[in-house]
């Protein structure tokens, strides 16, 4: 049993996860950042305790915690390296320092968990090969070879689509991360909104796709101009690397079919030698992607891979 934890802003999201991916007590928190450290080790602590003692005398033991958790991460010493956002707090410390315990800890980067994730309970069950896209705040990702992991692939979301396009937080223009995710859309929204009624304006990603599924032409342009760039980079992989899928996961791709039909119709015309609607497919695990993923980065730990 695996002690699971989405760290994927300032709410964690944590549960326990078994062998074949039965999700149990889960439990989410906000994370106090202006406390720092004991701002986000208080309340994990208490949830990891009272597992513990759920499992008493249950025959289940727990016997590894996994972690995913948004930013630039060092997994072989359990570090964050950089997070520029809500979880500076913890740049350079480890999170032995947050969980006290004798179990061993695994971290990943949220996004090659999601990929650890799908490989693990999801797709990956059928298909050895594919390119995982999670889509959310920013655009990241990973990739599966052969039923593998491939452990360098973290930066899925610097693929150059659009030279006209703006900076990136890696030093390029226009990473493909910079057109199409929540921060992109926000920036594009931010733009279109001063054109709009202040009654009529566009409040977040998740509004933009309300607005999009509707009549409206802005939110309809933003979110066009988006998947026409994201397509350019599913292209790029697909005819480079190979996969036999390319699954979007993240809290974007919930937006579910009505997101897929417009992608797959985009990527029509530049997409060689494969069908769009077979290629290109949704995560299986919904809303929950980031707690398997963080399931199957403990379960490498127990396993030793
Ligand atoms: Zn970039």
């Amino acid at each position: 049993m695996i002690f699971a934890v989405d760290g994927g802003g300032t709410t964690f999201k944590t549960c326990l996860v078994n062998e074949v991916g039965d999700l149990t007590h889960l439990e989410s928190f906000r994370v106090d950042t202006a406390r720092g450290i004991p701002g986000l080790r208080d309340p994990l602590m208490d949830i990891f305790r009272r597992r513990f003692s759920d499992l008493e005398g249950t025959g289940d033991a727990l016997e590894a915690v996994g972690i995913g958790c948004r930013g630039v991460v060092d997994p072989v010493n359990n570090r964050l390296v950089d997070d520029p956002g809500v979880l500076k707090f913890m740049n350079g410390h480890g999170f032995d320092e947050i969980i006290e315990t004798d179990l061993p800890i695994r971290l990943q980067n949220d996004a090659v968990a999601a990929a650890m994730g799908e490989k693990r309970f999801g797709i990956g069950r059928e298909i050895k090969n594919f390119v995982l896209f999670t889509l959310g705040t920013g655009l990241g990702g990973g990739l599966v070879m052969g039923g593998e992991l491939v452990r360098r692939s973290t930066e899925m979301g610097h693929y150059p689509v659009n030279p006209e396009g703006v900076r990136c937080q890696c030093g390029n223009i226009g990473c493909v991360e910079t057109e199409f995710s929540a921060g992109a859309f926000e920036r594009r929204i931010d733009e279109v909104n001063e054109t709009r009624e202040a009654g009529d304006a566009i409040r977040d990603t998740r509004h933009l796709f309300k607005l999009a599924r509707g009549d409206d032409a802005g939110a309809r342009a933003i979110l066009d101009r988006g998947v026409y760039f994201l397509a350019r980079a599913i292209s790029g992989y697909a005819n480079s690397l190979d996969p036999d899928r390319l699954v979007l996961s993240g809290g974007i791709s919930l937006a579910g079919e009505f997101l897929l039909s417009r992608i797959v119709e985009e990527l029509r015309p530049i997409l060689w030698r494969r069908d769009p609607e077979q290629f290109v497919v949704l995560s299986r695990l919904g809303a929950q992607m980031g707690l398997y993923g963080a399931g199957a980065v403990g379960m490498d730990a127990v396993n030793g891979t």
